[in-house]
Order: structure tokens, then C-alpha cells, then sequence
């Protein structure tokens, strides 16, 4: 009875689990192709100085507008390029458009580039960052790379030394999405960041939550006291920013800044240094 009972539910799930397989697998296909035939973009952000509303630079996002199927989200396809390893040639290739792009705005300005976990335990993302430097020209102090408590979770002592082996470059590491990890003060102390990006998950609800509010503020207090800069990303209105401005929080990103935007558009804007289109 127990076998009967079990085959039936084998029977039951298989279809649809084959469906799943099968529409990822489409996607993966897709994906490589996209690759392939550079269908990738990249969108950048800017993130701007809350004291002074000066731009400080831009964060590149990665954009796939797929030909049937229109925009397909990165926290859609980024999950499967990591489970398939495209993500080192997708990565490789982000690294070396946004230096290149960076390279044409004003000299103050960096750019943000998000490092994958699985880049990162590649082994190969030291001399992709070399390479995409020595390529573009940019100074390294202009890129700063975007990496998540997950890194630091696993296989702390040899992601340390990669950490130290990037720093050693001259590039700067930001830690992204902080906040949304286990026992995030513990890899402060660990590494010294040149920015904490805290999550956007917390701005959104700064002021309605009396918990995200508590996290805003410590981690505020907590970048003021080590020194570290500190950005709120999802800022999408005024309330939010003068909130972040009263807990000396540095700078911002978010919608009510700029949307991420096409590489031209970003240009015109980092050359002109005004951020705010309204
Ligand atoms: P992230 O690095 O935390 O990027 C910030 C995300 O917040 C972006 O989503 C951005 O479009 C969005 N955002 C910006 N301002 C606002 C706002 O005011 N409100 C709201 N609700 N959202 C805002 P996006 O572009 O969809 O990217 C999602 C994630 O995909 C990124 O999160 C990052 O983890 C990943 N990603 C994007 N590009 C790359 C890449 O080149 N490489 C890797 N490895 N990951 C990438
Ligand atoms: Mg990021
Ligand atoms: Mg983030
Ligand atoms: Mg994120």
C-alpha cells in the first residue's frame, strides 16, 4: 500500500517538476545565446552625496531585454547563470563594459560593479579585474566592487585573502544588501569595507517600522564610528532621504534620484553632476 501510495505521488509531482526543469532549461539556453550575441546591457543608477546632492558615482545593473519574451529580471536569470557557471563570462564582461564606460565620466566619479559569490570562488576574478583595468585605463579607485555577506559566510579564510588580493589592486569592496544576512556586525570587524550599501528592504519601511528604523540607525551609528561610508539604496522619496540625512547616513540611491538608466543617459548626466532630474 505504502509503495502504491508512493507512485502515485511520484506520478503525481513528476510532470510538473519536468516543466520547471524544462523552462529553465530553455531559459539557460537563451541565456547563453543572449551572451553569445551580446544581448546583454547594462543600466547604471547613480548614487548620490546626501549632504551635497553631488553624484558620486553609478552602480551597474545588468539588463536583459529578451527578444520574445521582453525584460527578464537579473533576480530572475543571475540564479541560473550562477547554477550554470555563466556567470563567470557574464561577469567578466560586466567588469570590463563598466570600466570602460566609467572611463568616459568625470575623473571623481567610480562605479559599482556586483561580484557573484560564484565569481568569487572562481579563482579568475583577480585577473578579471586586472584585466578590465589595464583594457579601459580606469584607475583602480574608480571601481568598487559589490559583494554580499554570503561570501564571507563560507570559506571565510581563502575569501579573506581574495578580499585582501582585490584591496591590494586598489580597487574598493562595498558590501551589498547589508542587513539581509546572518550575524552581519561579525564580518564588519573581519574586513575593513569601503562602503556599506544597507538594504533596500529596510529604507523601504524606515518609516513605518520602528525595527527597520532601528537597523537604519545602527548601522548609520556603526559606519560613523568605524569610518566606513555608508548608502541606502531604494530611496524612492523625500521623507526617506531627510530620515537617512538625520542619521548621518552618507550617501543614497533610488528611484527618487534616477531610475538605472542607459549608458548615454549616464554619461549626459555624469557630466552635467546634477542627479536629480525633477
Ligand atoms: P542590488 O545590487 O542590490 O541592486 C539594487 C537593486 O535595486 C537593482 O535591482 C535596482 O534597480 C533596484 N533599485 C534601485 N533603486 C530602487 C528603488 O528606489 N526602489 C526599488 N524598489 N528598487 C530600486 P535590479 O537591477 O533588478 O537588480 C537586482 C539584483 O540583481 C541586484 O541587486 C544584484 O544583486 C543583481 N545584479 C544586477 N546586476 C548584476 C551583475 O552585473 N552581476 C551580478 N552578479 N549581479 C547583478
Ligand atoms: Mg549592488
Ligand atoms: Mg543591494
Ligand atoms: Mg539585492
Amino acid at each position: 500500500r505504502a509503495k502504491g501510495e508512493g507512485r502515485n505521488r511520484f506520478c503525481f509531482f513528476e510532470p510538473e517538476m519536468g516543466a520547471l526543469v524544462q523552462a529553465r532549461r530553455t531559459l539557460e539556453m537563451e541565456l547563453r545565446k543572449a551572451t553569445d550575441a551580446q544581448d546583454l546591457q547594462l543600466a547604471y543608477q547613480p548614487q548620490v552625496d546626501i549632504a551635497t546632492g553631488n553624484i558620486e558615482g553609478f552602480e551597474a545593473l545588468l539588463r536583459w531585454q529578451h527578444k520574445e519574451r521582453g525584460f527578464i529580471s537579473p533576480e530572475e536569470f543571475i540564479p541560473i547563470a550562477e547554477e550554470t557557471g555563466l556567470i563567470k563570462t557574464i561577469g567578466r564582461w560586466v567588469l570590463e563594459q563598466a570600466c570602460r564606460e566609467a572611463r568616459k565620466w568625470p575623473a571623481n566619479l567610480q562605479v559599482g560593479v556586483n561580484v557573484s559569490p560564484v565569481q568569487f570562488r572562481a579563482n579568475t576574478l583577480l585577473a578579471d579585474v586586472e584585466a578590465a583595468l589595464s583594457s579601459s585605463g580606469l584607475p583602480p579607485e574608480r571601481l568598487e566592487l559589490e559583494i554580499t555577506e554570503g561570501i564571507l559566510m563560507q570559506d571565510t579564510v581563502a575569501n579573506l585573502d581574495t578580499l585582501e588580493a582585490l584591496r591590494g589592486l586598489g580597487v574598493h569592496i562595498a558590501m551589498d544588501d547589508f542587513g539581509t544576512g546572518y550575524s552581519s556586525l561579525g564580518y564588519i570587524r573581519k574586513f575593513r569595507f569601503d562602503r556599506i550599501k544597507i538594504d533596500k528592504s529596510f529604507i523601504h519601511d524606515v518609516l513605518t517600522s520602528s525595527d527597520s528604523q532601528a537597523v537604519v540607525q545602527a548601522v548609520c551609528g556603526l559606519c560613523t564610528t568605524l569610518e566606513i561610508q555608508s548608502v541606502a539604496e531604494g530611496v524612492e522619496d523625500e521623507q526617506q532621504l531627510e530620515f537617512l540625512r538625520q542619521e548621518g547616513c552618507h550617501q543614497a540611491q533610488g528611484y527618487y534620484f534616477a531610475r538605472p538608466m542607459p549608458a548615454v543617459a549616464a554619461l549626459e548626466m555624469a557630466t552635467s553632476g546634477i542627479a536629480t532630474t525633477r
